[in-house]
């Protein structure tokens, strides 16, 4: 059996309980960059682990041979979970990694996860629908190139969508977006936010107009998705992790590892997480 997994947008509070369920049964487990800190600790200590995520600059494990090797565990028999960051099917590539398993006949269970593209907003105190403000959502991959021709994403239609645009990736891409979105009639003055690390320590958010958002989030790295849309105006109303009195701050715990370890979680503030006795609420 092969679990595809969706591990949560980063915060380990927000995995979910049959993500750690499985994680603590698995004989084997493909894991991806992008998922939580400690959030492998559940696992068996014989369990298997596997790094396949892509880090940039180096080699990285290609799709087919994460397709392989998703299919060769799930044939010996073994309890193999692919845990992936956010939720599996969105922009995750878990899609074809369950063709790819349904292809072999090998059974396989979706555990969905929190999907950045709403939890990373939600952070920032930014609904991305509001009954007076939208009633849609789209959600957007900005890794295509936006100059090339057979882009498979029709911008005209993406500016006349009537509600909330929310952008995964493409965060350097980000002046062509809005220069592109703005030629098809998208609002120049439309509020806009990007949401860099949404619900880790050090998460950041910038709003500026459509027109102006590219320049106000120069400094951003990814993981960061953007948000077009009045709702992103709300935030000024509603930035609830930056009134937190720790937000920002990093305390050192300076006890023994094992207590340093749950001591954090006990307040169960989003961002304490724990690493070797120091942590970073927000
Ligand atoms: N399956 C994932 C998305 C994978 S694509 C999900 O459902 O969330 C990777 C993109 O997700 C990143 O480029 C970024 O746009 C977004 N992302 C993932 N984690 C994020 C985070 N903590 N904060 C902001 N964006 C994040």
């Amino acid at each position: 059996m092969v679990y595809l997994v969706g591990a949560g947008p980063g915060d380990p509070g927000l995995m979910t309980q049959r993500a750690l369920e499985l994680i603590a049964r698995a004989d084997v487990i493909l894991y991806d960059r992008l998922i939580p800190a400690g959030a492998l600790d559940g696992a068996r200590t014989d369990a298997e682990l596997h790094y396949v995520g892509k880090s940039p600059g180096s080699e990285s494990v290609s799709q087919d041979e994460i397709n392989a090797l998703l299919v060769e565990h799930g044939r010996s028999g073994a309890a193999v979970v692919r845990l992936k960051g956010g939720d599996p099917f969105v922009f995750g590539r878990g899609g074809e990694e369950a063709e790819a398993l349904a292809a072999a006949g090998i059974a396989f269970e979706v555990v969905p996860g929190v999907t950045a593209g709403i939890a990373a907003p939600a952070y920032a105190g930014i609904p991305v629908t509001h009954r007076d403000e939208a009633s849609a959502v789209a959600f957007v991959t900005g890794h295509e190139d936006p100059s090339k021709p057979e882009s498979a994403i029709d911008w005209q239609a993406l500016a006349a969508f009537p509600g909330t645009l929310v952008l995964y990736m493409g965060v350097r891409r980000l002046s062509e977006i809005s220069a592109r979105l703005i030629e098809a009639g998208r609002p120049a003055d439309e509020p806009a936010a990007v949401v860099e690390r949404g619900t880790l320590p050090g998460q950041r958010t910038v709003t500026a107009p459509l027109a102006e958002i590219a320049e106000a989030a120069a400094e951003v790295k990814p993981p960061a998705v953007t948000l077009v849309g009045p709702v992103a105006r709300l935030r000024e109303g509603l930035a609830w992790i930056e009134q937190r009195p720790l937000h920002g701050r990093r305390v050192v715990v300076t006890r023994a590892r094992s207590p340093a370890r749950s001591w954090p979680r006990s307040g169960r503030e989003p961002h304490a997480s724990s690493a070797r006795g120091a942590f970073s609420p927000m």
